[in-house]
């Protein structure tokens, strides 16, 4: 299967970001510094493993206005896959490790952005039609409860509860939550009001096209930060 296409870089980018910004947020108030230290650390690798696929990806893209063997281009090409899919990979296993590190020490930073990482991610999976990151209904209101008894927080950070994406329909406009629940029996969800394919045209490469266009036009490109 060959889906990758620069625009993917950006909708991987965004996910790597927001994951990387959720262990941030938490390393900051781990109290035990080993620990602390080991979060950045995969903050940071993260990054260090998308900025080398980012890197060769497009070198790939210029050798090709040279004359590169084919062959060896489209091995090289399988490579970069690979290591997109191993990332995706370590960004669920990321996030799954990062809840439960959370529920030991909850902070309302932590939580809120947790769960702007896990929605932006599922956003990503959900264009990938791969299995969501669930996340138990009870984990951010107990969680939340838990922080504030500890340490009231002034900022009164307010949390959604929402990390699955919400997709409109192109037909009638409604707007369709996927939930775990609805992606049970296929990766193709219809539209609740119309049933019209929720997944346009069936293609993931169109829709990453489109939903890291909009993201991006709308966030900016994500920055990448080394966290210290
Ligand atoms: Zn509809």
């Amino acid at each position: 299967m060959i889906f990758i296409i620069p625009f993917i870089f950006g909708a991987i980018g965004l996910a790597v970001g927001a994951v990387g910004g959720a262990f941030a947020a938490h390393a900051s108030s781990e109290e035990d510094r080993q620990k602390a230290s080991h979060h950045r650390k995969v903050a940071n690798e993260l990054n260090d493993k998308y900025s080398d696929l980012q890197k060769r990806y497009y070198e790939l893209g210029d050798q090709s206005k040279s004359r590169i063997n084919d062959f060896k281009r489209k091995l090289a090409i399988s490579e970069v896959e690979k290591d997109v899919l191993h990332l995706v990979v370590e960004l669920q296993q990321g996030l799954i490790a990062l809840m439960f590190e959370i529920e030991n020490n909850p902070t309302p930073q932590a939580l809120s952005e947790f769960e702007k990482a896990v929605l932006v991610t599922n956003t990503f999976l959900f264009e990938l039609k791969k299995e969501f990151i669930q996340v138990p209904n009870e984990y951010f209101p107990c969680n939340l409860k838990l922080a504030n008894e500890k340490v009231p927080d002034n900022r009164k950070i307010s949390l959604t509860g929402n990390v699955y994406p919400t997709i409109q329909c192109k037909k009638c406009g409604q707007k369709n939550r996927i939930t775990p629940h609805s992606l049970r029996f296929n990766f193709n969800p219809a539209c609740g009001k119309c049933q019209t394919s929720l997944v346009a045209n069936g293609d993931p490469e169109e829709n990453l096209k489109k939903m890291s266009r909009r993201r991006l036009k709308k966030e900016g490109s994500p920055k990448r930060v080394r966290i210290e």
